[in-house]
């Protein structure tokens, strides 16, 4: 049976007392080397949940354990290692002047030591595909070489969890393919648990499991079948008509059978 990597114990949370809830009494698993894919329409609480998973926001009421280890203010320094997070625009991820620079950031932070960071530059950098630009300036690069350099530089600090909240958002058609296969080949060499929140439907496809949010609450878990299954629900709270037809057709093209009864 697989561990389980994090949990969201009735979590509430708003931006300041004088703003609505935007999450209420959420609770949800990650289980090691799973992976999930958050959907929800614009405003549902999606990247408010990645950043209390990453100690970038913490929880006015309930909890959220990493390998049962509450994340507080005192514990979200050492948690933070297990947790790697990818977001939407590539240009606001950069602190190094080269492509190794980058990646080399977060290790030098954590007093890694040099012949281990070479090693690991070396490593995360092939598995994306990018050691070729090793010297190449970030700016240079097109955007789904940037994302796969910003994955490279999360992967370094060897974490158990990779987070992607919208990683392919402002992607072309081929940065997007890009950043798929990248994902895939990470998924082969490092064993580790990835949750992608997205639009994309080829991301909701391949996960093993969806969770479904809808006005702050955890509106249905289930397998990207049984989500479509529910289209008319779907239609319900905002996840519309092109994107649940659109999920059919990425189910039919990845050899997912599904009842094909008309959308209306
Ligand atoms: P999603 O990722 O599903 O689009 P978000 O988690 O970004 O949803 O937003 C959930 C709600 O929180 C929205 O109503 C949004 O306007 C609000 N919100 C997000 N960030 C902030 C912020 N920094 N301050 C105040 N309200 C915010």
């Amino acid at each position: 049976m697989r561990g389980k990597l994090i949990e969201f114990r009735n979590v509430s949370f708003r931006y300041t007392e004088e703003l609505p809830w935007v999450l209420k009494d959420c609770s949800f698993e990650i289980y090691e080397n799973e992976e999930v894919a958050i959907i929800g329409h614009n405003g549902s609480g999606k990247s408010t949940v990645a950043k209390l998973m990453n100690g970038l926001l913490f929880p006015e009421e309930g909890a959220i354990f990493i390998n049962g280890q509450q994340v507080t203010q005192e514990s979200i320094w050492e948690i933070r290692k297990d947790v790697g997070m990818v977001f939407q625009n590539p240009d606001n991820q950069f602190v190094g002047t080269t492509v190794q620079d980058d990646v080399a950031f977060g290790m030098e932070n954590r007093g890694i030591p040099r012949a281990e960071m070479v090693k690991r530059i070396d490593d995360t950098l092939s598995a994306v595909g990018m050691l070729d630009y090793l010297m190449t300036e970030p700016h240079k690069l097109s955007g789904g070489q940037k994302q796969r350099v910003a994955i490279a530089s999360v992967l370094a600090i060897f974490p158990q969890v990779l987070i992607l909240d919208e990683a392919t958002a402002m992607l072309d058609p081929k940065g997007r393919t890009e950043i798929m296969e990248t994902i895939t080949s990470v998924q082969e060499k490092h064993q580790l648990s990835l949750i992608t929140i997205t639009h994309d439907l080829q991301e909701v496809v391949r996960a093993e499991r969806v969770i479904v949010m809808n006005e702050g609450e955890i509106w249905d878990e289930a397998t990207p079948r049984e989500i479509f299954a529910k289209r008319a629900e779907l239609r319900k709270i905002g996840l519309d008509v092109p994107f649940i037809a659109n999920l059919s057709d990425a189910l039919l093209k990845a050899g997912v059978s599904i009842t094909n009864e008309p959308l209306n």
